[in-house]
């Protein structure tokens, strides 16, 4: 045990007292069979049922576990969060409780990392899943591959392997609520995809209720991509030129025919002129606010990968 882990296996858990003695009873023997030391972590995120009195007991017979406990429900990627900043493996790799992702597949992840990959991102092959829950990723997936411009083809899937390099600097993140295969994402220089099966969640239900859903998704998407505030900032420029516009041409017909319904149509020109410069300021607002959250990220501005000097 006192050697250093090289692979360091993260399992967030939120109620999951009925996949854990199965989870453990097949993750066991893979990583044994790998035949390196490895250390697994598990986070329990204010389970409100027996889940860390099963883990505590774990720690007996599996030397390798080692749990973090949370002191209330943060969800499921600041657990995950929690993990890696004891990591301590070259490798580190994430895993859902609920066994949907099969630890099966974990060497395959780890041969990647090996072939010279820093981040193994994974796609769920014959998703196991509501019909609703797939349209929605789907759609997800879509929409972050254009507004983000990351090439990513399954956001949503927790079976992934990031490199040491990886980790580190997700470690020098302070931010609060974020997406953690996007942010992996943005500090990769060579990441890739593996195809991994997929199964039905083996005990209890899903833990995002549709709110947490449309929660998480917004995180990823305003979390990675200022898009949304810059196209509302278009808009407003756009609207502003085209209501001064239309102000003008409403006051030139003023001159040329004369006050029009009692003079209702001067007093739109004045009013589509003040709303442009509303709508206008707005904009010019929004474009200050995505760059005053672009810095409280405090996220960090860019990653050195290598420095070369002399050796004299
Ligand atoms: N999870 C967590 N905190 C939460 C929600 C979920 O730690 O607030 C864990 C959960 O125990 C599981 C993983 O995150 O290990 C994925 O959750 P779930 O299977 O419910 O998500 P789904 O597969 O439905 O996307
Ligand atoms: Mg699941």
């Amino acid at each position: 045990m006192s050697e250093k882990p090289y692979i360091s296996v993260i399992i967030p858990v939120y109620n999951e007292e009925g996949n854990l003695p199965d989870l453990m009873s097949r993750l066991y023997p893979v990583m044994e069979g790998v035949g390196k030391p490895f250390e697994i972590i598990f986070t329990d995120d204010g389970s409100k049922d027996n889940s860390l009195k099963l883990l505590t007991s774990f720690i007996e017979p599996y030397p390798e576990v080692k749990i973090i406990e949370l002191n209330g429900n943060f969800g499921q990627h600041m657990a995950i969060m929690a993990a890696f900043e004891i990591s301590l493996g070259d490798i580190v790799i994430t895993l859902d409780a609920d066994l949907q992702n099969p630890p099966e597949e974990i060497p395959r992840l780890i041969a990647e990392i090996e072939k010279g990959h820093d981040v193994v991102g994974s796609i769920r092959l014959a998703r196991q899943d509501s019909f609703f829950r797939k349209r929605a990723s789907q759609i997800v997936n879509l929409v972050v591959r254009n507004i983000t411009g990351m090439k990513m083809s399954d956001y949503g899937c927790m079976l992934r392997a990031y490199s040491r390099p990886i980790i580190d600097n997700i470690n020098r993140c302070q931010e609060t609520s974020t997406f953690i295969p996007a942010l992996a994402q943005t500090f990769s220089s060579s990441p890739t995809e593996i195809e991994v099966g997929h199964s039905l969640r083996q005990e209890g239900e899903s833990k995002y209720s549709l709110y947490k859903l449309i929660r998480l998704n917004f995180d990823l998407m305003t979390g990675f991509s200022v898009v949304p505030l810059q196209m509302f900032a278009l808009l407003g420029i756009f609207t502003s030129l085209f209501a001064v516009a239309f102000a003008i041409f409403l006051m030139i017909r003023r001159f040329i025919i004369g006050a029009e319904v009692d003079g209702v149509f001067t007093l739109f020109a004045i009013l589509f002129f003040f709303i442009g410069i509303a709508i206008f300021g707005i904009g010019i607002v929004g474009e200050y606010v995505g760059r005053i959250y672009q810095e409280v990220r405090h996220r960090p501005r860019y990653v050195v990968r290598h420095i070369y000097e002399s050796k004299k």
